[in-house]
């Protein structure tokens, strides 16, 4: 057994909420040292949606000019009906948006995010990143908190942030909750932009119908185009991984327009991911230990912002170890009391906003079919409270 002492604060998980986590501490002057369980850093997946408010964090961390550089700033997210193949509306993210939030909304691939983060750590003195530390369990001792992982090792550090994902361990410190599975399942990947000669290089676009959606954008600097299908499996059973199969992909998508058929037919499939989320729980943190991203407030993709509400954890969590000095229980609650009721809404909204997408009610869907069509594409008022978190709105058009 190997035993380490003196670790100022340990990150267990190097994803996106993980190494943002590092740096954030990191610049409160904090050593930290991040466990990860994977041989190496590395995204799964393929593309991702950050908005104003995950952009304010990447800013304030140093590092939103390396993901600038290959990221994709869309002209608009863009509504279809995956059925007719009309456009329903529209959210322009022009001058008006960024005018508003002070940061545009871009798209960018899943690795490209975790190198930015990742080069950013890796040139930081008091961060130390170590792979093929799997955590097995995390302990409060009062004055310390313990991690002991799968190779023997034993950590004993002043406090603890379990950003260990989906299916953390941490989290059972603090509840023993079952993930929740949707029924639905997603395949996606991206593919070479000469590829699909068609593809929209200007918007996201989502197409969406009973039960299903499929999501289309460019990333790195428009060289790749990612598509995401999404679709409500009806042979979903439990304990199997029997259910959303490439065939059922076929047979839902086989009632939509031609161009979302042409989309379909170059979908990655050989991975399927289930989509799961978790009731929403309101203590985070005990003693010296702290929840952080999914494994704190796992959410459906709804509303592309699990990674971004992850940054915002990131963020306020060095706001508030840097407010409260060497009191780290008092920061690790004055972190949850401003971050628990805010992802706690986005996770219940992005359900709410999944069954607004997915409705399959004639009434329901002639209703907000109804209420889009005579909307502005310059109406932001019910994005602001996610959008507008960390800088004042601007109200002027
Ligand atoms: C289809 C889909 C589309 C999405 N699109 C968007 C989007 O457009 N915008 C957006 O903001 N979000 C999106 N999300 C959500 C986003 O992917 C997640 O919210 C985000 O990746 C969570 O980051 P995390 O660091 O908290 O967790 P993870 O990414 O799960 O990272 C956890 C890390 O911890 C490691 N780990 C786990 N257990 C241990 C252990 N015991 N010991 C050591 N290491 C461990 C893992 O290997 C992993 O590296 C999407 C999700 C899905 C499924």
């Amino acid at each position: 057994m190997t035993k380490t002492n003196n670790i100022p604060f340990m990150v267990i998980g190097g994803g996106i909420g993980g190494l943002a986590a590092a740096l954030s501490i990191a610049k409160t002057g904090r050593p930290v040292q991040v466990l990860e369980q994977a041989p190496e850093f590395a995204e799964v997946g393929a593309g991702l949606q950050l908005a104003p408010n995950a952009l304010a964090v990447l800013d304030k961390l140093g590092v939103l000019g390396t993901v600038m550089e290959k990221a994709v700033a869309p002209r608009r997210l863009v509504l279809m009906d995956a059925i007719t193949g009309q456009e329903m509306t529209a959210l322009d993210l022009g001058g008006a948006f960024l005018r508003r939030y002070g940061y545009p909304y871009i798209v960018t691939h899943r690795s490209d995010l975790l190198d930015a983060l990742l080069a950013a750590c890796r040139s930081h003195d008091l961060i130390t990143l170590l792979n093929n530390k799997e955590a097995l369990s995390v302990e409060d001792l009062g004055d310390r908190a313990r991690v002991s992982c799968r190779d023997g090792s034993v950590y004993t550090a002043d406090a603890v942030i379990g950003a260990d994902g989906l299916w953390s361990r941490t989290r059972k410190l603090f509840v023993e909750d079952k993930a929740v599975c949707s029924h639905y399942v997603a395949y996606r990947g991206t593919i070479p932009i000469s590829e699909i000669p068609e593809a929209n290089l200007d918007d996201v676009v989502c197409w969406i119908g009973p039960n299903l959606h499929l999501v289309q954008y460019p990333v790195r600097r428009k060289e790749l185009y990612n598509q995401v299908v999404v679709f409500r499996s009806y042979q979903y059973k439990e304990d199997s991984d029997d259910w959303g199969t490439t065939a059922e992909l076929d047979e839902r998508f086989s009632v939509c327009c031609p161009s979302v058929l042409n989309a379909v037919s170059f979908i990655h499939r050989q991975r399927r991911w289930p989509l799961y989320d978790r009731q929403p729980i309101h203590t985070w943190t005990e003693g010296r230990i702290a929840l952080l991203g999914d494994s704190g407030h796992p959410m459906l993709q709804y509303l592309a912002q699990g990674a971004c509400q992850a940054l915002e954890d990131a963020f306020v969590l060095g706001e508030k170890l840097e407010a409260h000095g060497s009191q780290i229980q008092q920061a690790f609650m004055a972190y949850q009391q401003e971050r628990a009721p805010r992802a706690a809404k986005v996770q219940q909204t992005a359900r709410v906003f999944g069954d607004i997408l997915h409705t399959e009610d004639n009434t329901a869907i002639l209703l907000r079919n109804a209420i889009l069509s005579q909307r502005k594409t310059d109406d932001y008022s019910v994005v602001d409270w996610l959008y507008g978190k960390f800088v004042p709105i601007n109200q002027e058009r």
